[in-house]
């Protein structure tokens, strides 16, 4: 069966796939699919993106919370303070910059098909549980256990833990922390503030 014909089906959207969905000419028949119903949650990230990045793309300004100038790299007893004499970055409100480029996307015509994952791939033949597309092209942006990466017989790369929480506390508010890796505490961690009061700590191994 041959089903809805598109130029390009986007696997995934949210950030490689929603700003792929952004880049692509606007003539083209494109759909976006992701198995999630609500753009960009669950909220899995610090959310901090460098300012470089931040112009480059013209992201919204709406989504920044907070700007980061320093750099403490912690190890074992001893740190380093890096002082980027501007900002170096942006902690934002990452959900707030998908909504966005999705209102950017779909005004250009993309079809997006959030709550229909893609299930199979087969060649140029997409199936979701609401129906069978084929494409001319296939972007993968569906994260670590990516279908479009199976579909092409490559392995998925090694994955490894992260647990992150907004705590309440005391935080220098320009300053990014980075712990990393000792002996006596095998992960990194980091503390991105979003204020004074608040800031998103997290580790991984
Ligand atoms: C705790 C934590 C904190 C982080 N903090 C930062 C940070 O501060 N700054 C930073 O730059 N990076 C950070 N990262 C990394 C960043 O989140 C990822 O690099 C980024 O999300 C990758 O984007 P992506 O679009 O490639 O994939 P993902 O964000 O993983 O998105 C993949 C999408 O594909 C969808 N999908 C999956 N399977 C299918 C399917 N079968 N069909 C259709 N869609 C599918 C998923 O639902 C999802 O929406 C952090 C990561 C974690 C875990």
């Amino acid at each position: 069966m041959k089903g809805q014909e598109l130029d390009v089906a986007v696997v995934g959207a949210s950030m490689a796939g929603l700003m792929a969905a952004t880049h692509l000419p606007k003539n083209l028949n494109i759909a976006i699919f992701d198995p999630r119903k609500t753009i960009g949650y669950p909220f899995r990230c610090s959310g901090f993106i460098n300012k470089k990045s931040f112009d480059e793309f013209n992201l919204p300004k709406r989504a920044i919370q907070n700007g980061i100038r320093f750099l403490r790299v912690v190890h074992c007893n001893q740190h380093i303070l890096f002082d980027t004499e501007g900002i170096a970055g942006y902690v934002t409100e990452r959900p707030m910059i998908e909504e966005e480029l999705v209102a950017g996307i779909e005004k250009n015509g993309v079809d997006v098909r959030l709550g229909e994952g893609v299930k199979e791939i087969d060649g140029n033949s997409i199936s979701t549980r609401k129906g069978i597309y084929s494409a001319k092209y296939i972007i993968g942006a569906d994260g670590a256990g990516s279908i479009v990466r199976n579909s092409l017989g490559i392995k998925n790369p090694s994955t490894t833990l992260a647990v992150q929480y907004e705590f309440e506390g005391e935080f220098e508010p320009g300053e990014a922390i980075i712990h990393v890796a000792e002996e006596s505490m095998p992960y990194h961690l980091w503390v991105i503030p979003i204020n004074e009061h608040v800031a998103r700590i997290g580790k991984r191994r």
